[in-house]
């Protein structure tokens, strides 16, 4: 028995399910997840020492690996002069004047403590902007779990088999339009049926929580002009992308503004963060400028700013981001190559740093109707296959996996040699 049995167990008897996020309990791929000890670079530790190659980056913050040296030494020196205020410090400042610079449509950006206060709070703004109830989503795409996104949403919701949760009342989801990702004329339906009362779109720009499906050409410039010609607030959720897909995000890749865009992960460093921000005249509607409330304890909080700055300064290095998604193509690639040496049907997406795995037999992956026609059982067996090997990839076939700067070419080298034997055993 190793230790994660046990502590699992024990775990199980005080946090419901033994975990803090339903998605780390091994739920859809079966088994017992594993207990964490530490982590460096590229590599967790379990409480019984095993090394493993690590791809979920904590979902997606360690982009720079685990405890980068420049993220912890400034968290300890910040620290060491206190942590927590509830005042204005000149962190906040240096962090907001940082984000604006790297991602333009962002004028002005109010830090939260998660991505999911991002978007409740990016969307509060929306509504109260343009005086609408409605807000329009995508069948698929996660943002966090706050009640009006709650509805058909992805990730563990979406792995639970709970399209929307229970508590969510039907009087509130009613306000939510949900259509099909990569299906402009979707939109266009939903636009057409209620053209005074959306008050926001909001998409995942590379949806990340069904797998990882990129958007197909000009869907994201499509719905930017069917919102301008509604008057509706066009909301770029960039909590997984932002920094990650590129550094002006993916609304810099694939060359659309957004009215908002919410932020987190990567740009808290590993710490609790989230922001959202826009246009200056939008979000001057917030308060106290403006009468849409919107507050928080811990927000703008030194060490998670200190964090995030460490974070950004060293992936805006030249060449960092060139690195990371050349080390994803190379996984990539390599992963599809060994598909097709054993035969297994299988379709890799990736952007950035950022990659997703399908077992099946469909050309591509572009809807959520086609992740959902996608061979989980498989994605199991391959799973498991590769943890007993030390790889970690995400314990959900409906969850993107992450590269990171620290990942060298010799440890794409082993998780392709584990994934030659993961994909021979899946042959039949
Ligand atoms: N938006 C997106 C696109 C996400 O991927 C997530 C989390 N995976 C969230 C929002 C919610 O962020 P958090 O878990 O920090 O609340």
């Amino acid at each position: 028995m190793t230790t994660s049995t046990s502590l699992f167990e024990r775990a199980k008897m005080v946090i419901p399910g033994g975990v803090n996020s339903p998605v780390r309990a091994f739920k859809g791929v079966g088994g017992t997840p594993v207990f964490i000890e530490s982590a460096k670079g590229a590599y967790i530790f379990d409480t019984d020492g095993k090394q493993y190659i690590d791809y979920v980056g904590s979902w997606g913050p360690m982009v720079l690996g685990h405890n980068h040296l420049a993220i912890l030494s400034a968290v300890q020196k910040t620290a060491e002069k206190g942590l927590s205020f509830g005042a204005p410090t000149p962190l906040e400042i240096e962090l907001a004047e940082l984000v604006c610079k790297l991602i333009p449509s962002i004028e002005m950006v109010r830090m939260v403590n998660s991505g999911t206060e991002a978007t409740m709070s990016a969307i509060r703004l929306a509504r109260g902007y343009t005086g609408r109830d409605k807000i329009l989503k995508f069948e698929g795409c996660y943002h966090g779990h706050s009640d009006s996104l709650l509805v058909k949403a992805g990730s563990g919701a979406l792995t639970l088999g709970q399209p929307s949760s229970p508590g969510v009342p039907e009087d509130f989801a009613k306000h939510t339009l949900t259509c099909e990702y990569n299906n402009l004329d979707s939109v266009k339906q939903a636009f057409e049926q209620y053209p005074n009362e959306i008050a926001c779109v909001i998409i995942e720009p590379v949806a990340g929580n069904m797998n990882c499906v990129p958007p197909k050409a000009g869907f994201l410039q499509g719905i930017r002009e069917l919102c301008d010609h509604y008057n509706t607030l066009f909301i770029i959720d960039e909590v997984m992308t932002g920094f990650r897909v590129a550094l002006n995000g993916a609304q810099g890749y694939y060359g659309v503004t957004p009215d908002l865009t919410t932020l987190g992960k990567i740009i808290g460093g590993g710490m609790p963060v989230g922001a959202f921000g826009g246009k200056k005249e939008i979000m001057e509607y917030i308060a106290p400028t403006g009468p849409v409330y919107q507050a928080g304890t811990l927000s703008g909080n030194p060490i998670a700013m200190a964090a995030g700055l460490a974070c950004l300064n060293e992936l805006k290095k030249a060449g960092n981001q060139q690195r990371i998604a050349d080390l994803t193509e190379k996984l990539a690639l390599g992963l599809r190559n060994l598909a097709d040496k054993h035969q297994v049907p299988f379709v890799v997406n990736y952007v950035g740093g950022m990659f997703g795995l399908f077992f099946t037999d469909q050309k591509e992956v572009s809807t959520y109707a086609q992740v959902m026609k996608c061979d989980s059982k498989k994605f199991n067996q391959f799973f498991h296959s590769m943890l007993a090997q030390g790889i970690y990839l995400a314990p959900s076939a409906f969850e993107a996996g992450f590269m990171s700067l620290a990942h060298s070419d010799k440890d794409i080298d082993r998780t392709l040699q584990a994934a030659d034997q993961a994909f021979a055993t899946l042959k039949n």
